[in-house]
């Protein structure tokens, strides 16, 4: 029996090899229903070529373009957040790959955790913003979840026929980004063009510039600590610039497990489509003899304060977090436009968390109301940084 599955941000960066993937494997894999934000060009394309039961837009202007398109076609047509939120409850596919970007993974995620689903978990955001709500939902429900997050990826590998107990710690890895090696002076005036060249990975717009501030090493410090259950302090993120290695575990006998490979997202995409066995690979091998040299630093968090951020989020609990990453999806749009520089980044964050309601213990109704206020109250941050040096 083929997996049917339901491909969330089908037009992004994960979207588009996750259908690379379903493209490999056609005894195996069929796309039943593709999802897009705003690009309904792309999605129309796709469909055509993918023949799902559904397609759905985001974006509710776009709606009559997708429909005229697609029903001549027998393919069903929806737009907006709710309809993406309730297509998770359809019969007709058992896996939901969520690569949809930012806190619009959300909603999906837990309505397909609710329906039971296996969810191969692309959208870190959706644990970053509600971490312990979403694991607990997990607990009671017939969902499963596999990470794609490379690194989050590797764990998974490293931890299989292991006995959790037996952990002392997880190590990340993390490129460093674009700017590893300059000075804080430097980085003060970067752009948003310097800062979309990743040195390693090709990715969507929003996670390359999380990766250059690195709040997206202390986003996917917060997605392990739920993903793993594992306390906070057994987490440790460390700069390997050649990002061969994607991730590693410690064990209580000094042992370290690692998983290396060539930086491409195919595989981890590939092991959680297949649930987590190995298919054939058709990428180019990793060769270590082209890597002289694997290199491990010390993440610097004087010279990337977003660092900083995990720790707090983790220390601090309830919706530190969520008003975390709304802060950030509000200033990174900034940082995009040129309306607030690099650092402003941080400066928006923090900015927030000092005036956003703490709440300790949020429901899922305080995340989404924590997460409009916070997107409110940066807007108007950003907005006043922008005015005052235009001046
Ligand atoms: P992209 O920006 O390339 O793609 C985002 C996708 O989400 C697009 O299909 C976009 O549609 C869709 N989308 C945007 N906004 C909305 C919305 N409001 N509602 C529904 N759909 C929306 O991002 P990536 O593929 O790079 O990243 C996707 C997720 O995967 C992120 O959470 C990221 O952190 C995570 N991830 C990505 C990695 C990578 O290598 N790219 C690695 C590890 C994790 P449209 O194009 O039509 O606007
Ligand atoms: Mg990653």
């Amino acid at each position: 029996m083929p997996h049917n599955i339901a491909v969330l941000g089908s037009t992004g960066s994960i979207g588009t090899q996750t259908l690379d993937i379903i493209n490999q494997f056609p005894d195996r894999f069929k796309a039943v229903v593709l999802a897009a934000g705003s690009n309904v060009d792309r999605l129309i394309e796709q469909a055509r070529i993918h023949r799902p039961a559904l397609a759905i837009i985001a974006d509710e202007n776009k709606y009559s373009t997708l429909r005229e398109a697609l029903e001549p076609l027998g393919i069903e047509t929806a737009a907006g957040a709710k309809a993406m939120a309730d297509a998770m409850e359809r019969p007709d596919f058992d896996t939901v790959v969520t690569a949809t970007v930012g806190y619009s993974g959300l909603l999906p995620t837990i309505r397909a955790i609710k329906a039971g689903k296996q969810i191969a978990l692309a959208n870190k955001e959706t644990l970053v913003v509600a971490g312990e709500l979403v694991t607990r939902l997990l607990r009671d429900s017939a969902s499963t979840v596999i990470p794609v997050d490379s690194e989050h990826s590797a764990i998974y590998q490293c931890l299989q026929g292991e006995d959790p107990a037996t952990v002392k710690k997880l190590i990340i890895t993390a490129s460093g980004g674009p700017f590893r090696t300059w000075t804080h002076e430097e980085t003060a005036r970067v752009t948003a063009a310097q800062a979309l060249k990743h040195p390693r990975w090709q990715m969507g717009a929003k996670i390359t510039i999380d990766s250059a501030t690195m709040l997206n090493k202390a986003f996917e410090i917060i997605e392990a600590r739920w993903l793993f259950d594992v306390a906070p302090e057994k987490i440790e993120a460390v700069v390997h610039p050649q990002s061969i290695v994607h991730s590693m575990v410690e064990f209580v006998d000094g042992a370290v497990k690692a998983q290396l490979g060539i930086p491409d997202m195919h595989l981890p995409i590939r092991y959680a489509l297949g649930d987590a066995s190995r298919l054939p690979s058709e990428e180019r091998p990793l060769s270590l003899c082209d890597y002289a040299n694997l290199t491990f630093e010390k993440p610097d968090s004087e010279k990337f304060p977003c660092l900083t951020l995990a720790p707090r989020a983790l220390t601090d609990g309830g919706n530190t977090a969520c008003i975390i990453n709304a802060a950030n999806e509000v200033a990174v749009a900034a940082f995009l436009k040129g309306q607030i520089s690099f650092h402003g980044i941080y400066d928006v964050i923090t900015d927030a968390l000092s005036h956003i309601p703490f709440i300790s213990s949020p429901t899922l109704d305080d995340y989404v109301a924590t997460h409009n206020e916070t997107i409110h109250y940066a807007t108007d941050a950003c907005n006043t940084i922008w005015l005052k040096d235009m001046r």
